[in-house]
């Protein structure tokens, strides 16, 4: 990407009505744009952002034997009355339309009910199970507040996987991969440090818990408590005696955190195959139910999290594996330019994710720009520094620096 052909700008001000560190950071250096409260646009270094973490999303789920599908965000009404989720009294958050014709119409703000009738025609036998089905797609929620940029949208990203087992045991080993899995995802996204597997409310129709996965951070609306040796948490709205029993926890062990939710998965038992009429035949040839879980990760939360989280005072700090670019050249002087043009075009063959600061702008702004977008690696390549045939390599997160030649700069790099 060259600079000087990229459509954004940074910007030194947020809009006045957006008060989330995490969106007013995004929207400066040009990766979101604002369309009003919870609802945000992804603009080319934001999108790349999203590409990334999707990337790893999916590598994941298909390594525990996903299947990648695309749902319909418009949904009928009948289908989400046989599971009785379609009454604003049950469900409060759906945004509702209506056709010319009359007929009424949900917008998705969660898949189990479509998926589940997207494989009525497909599983009939012992045979067709196990499955696990999943998308990466927007939904939308109809939420109260949303004034945390990223963290909570009216529209926002997310990858929502259903399994479909034979048994309950069946389910526990699904439920155990994709749980292993979702860690994974976390280190990847380089939060894993501070993310934590939490018990929670089952929801309305089981009384087990739900697992959701909690990244501490101070903006974060939840309260956990966190048993750093067993790298577990409790959520609070489940944290009692008799939890903490079940969970063979003890409260001495446990630190009170404030979190973010960027996952939760859920065991479903049967109750949307039953009510939408999944079934399977066993090899006895009787009928039996189907046995469920969803598991969802927040696409664009993730993303707002690790903006608000790795932020300094001069912007935002991506870490490596998801930051648009990796590295962030900045061109000072003429005879540079020459020199800048060839690193830029070596980098990208390499497929190293080059931005280049081509601009006319002053070495100043250059260099906080390159701070507020966050890029890990900042190579300067000036006139007074080709003099002694070096460039100056600097780390976003540490803010080292140090000269290196052209082949030590590569060998760092690859
Ligand atoms: P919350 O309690 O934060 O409202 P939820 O429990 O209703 O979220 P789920 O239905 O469990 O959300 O959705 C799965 C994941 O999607 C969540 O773990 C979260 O990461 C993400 N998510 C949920 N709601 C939003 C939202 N409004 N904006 C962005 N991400 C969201
Ligand atoms: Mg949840």
């Amino acid at each position: 990407m060259r600079l000087s052909q990229n459509f954004t700008k940074t910007s030194k001000t947020a809009p006045a009505d957006e008060i989330a560190r995490n969106a007013q950071l995004l929207i400066r250096a040009g990766y979101i744009h604002k369309m009003m409260a919870g609802v945000y646009a992804y603009l080319p270094l934001g999108l790349r952002v999203i590409e990334n973490i999707r990337q790893i999303v999916r590598e994941e789920m298909n390594a525990v034997g996903g299947q990648e599908v695309q749902m319909t965000a418009l949904q009928p009404r009948e289908l989400w009355e046989k599971t009785d989720r379609w009454d604003d009294n049950k469900v409060d958050n759906w945004f509702k339309t209506t056709l010319k014709n009359g007929t009424e119409l949900g917008v998705g703000l969660s898949h189990e009910e479509p998926i589940v009738d997207s494989l009525i025609p497909f599983v009939n036998s012992y045979k067709d199970l196990p499955v696990s089905v999943y998308q990466i797609q927007t939904k939308f929620r109809n939420e109260l507040r949303a004034k945390s940029g990223l963290l909570r949208g009216r529209e926002f990203m997310m990858k929502d996987l259903y399994s479909f087992a034979r048994t309950q045991e069946e389910h526990t080993k699904l439920y155990e991969e994709l749980a292993a899995a979702y860690l994974r995802v976390y280190d990847r996204l380089g939060i894993g440090a501070d993310t934590y597997r939490t018990a929670a409310d089952g929801g309305y129709f089981t009384d087990k818990f739900s697992d959701e996965f909690q990244t501490l951070t101070e903006v974060g609306e939840d309260t956990i408590y966190v048993d750093e040796q067993k790298r577990f948490a409790v959520n609070k709205e489940v944290m009692n005696d008799e939890t903490l029993q079940k969970l063979g926890l003890s409260r001495d062990a446990l630190v009170e955190k404030r979190a973010v939710e960027v996952g939760n998965i859920f065991p479903l038992e049967s109750k949307y195959s039953d009510a939408l009429g999944l079934y399977y035949v066993d090899e006895n040839g009787e009928r039996q139910s189907v046995i469920m879980g969803c598991y969802g990760i927040g696409i664009s939360r993730v993303m707002g999290v690790i903006a608000e989280k790795f932020a300094d005072d001069k912007g935002l700090v991506w870490p490596e594996n998801i930051a648009p670019a990796k590295v962030y050249i900045v061109q000072i002087g003429e005879a540079a330019r020459v020199v800048a043009d060839e690193l830029y075009a070596e980098l990208m063959a390499k497929g190293i994710e080059t931005i280049y600061d081509d601009r006319d702008e002053r070495p100043g702004a250059k260099f906080a720009d390159a701070e507020l977008m966050g890029i890990p690696y900042r190579v300067t390549v000036s006139d007074r520094l080709l003099a002694q045939q070096q460039f100056e390599f600097t780390s976003r997160k540490t803010g080292e620096t140090e000269l290196l030649t052209h082949d030590a700069l590569l060998a760092k790099l690859n």
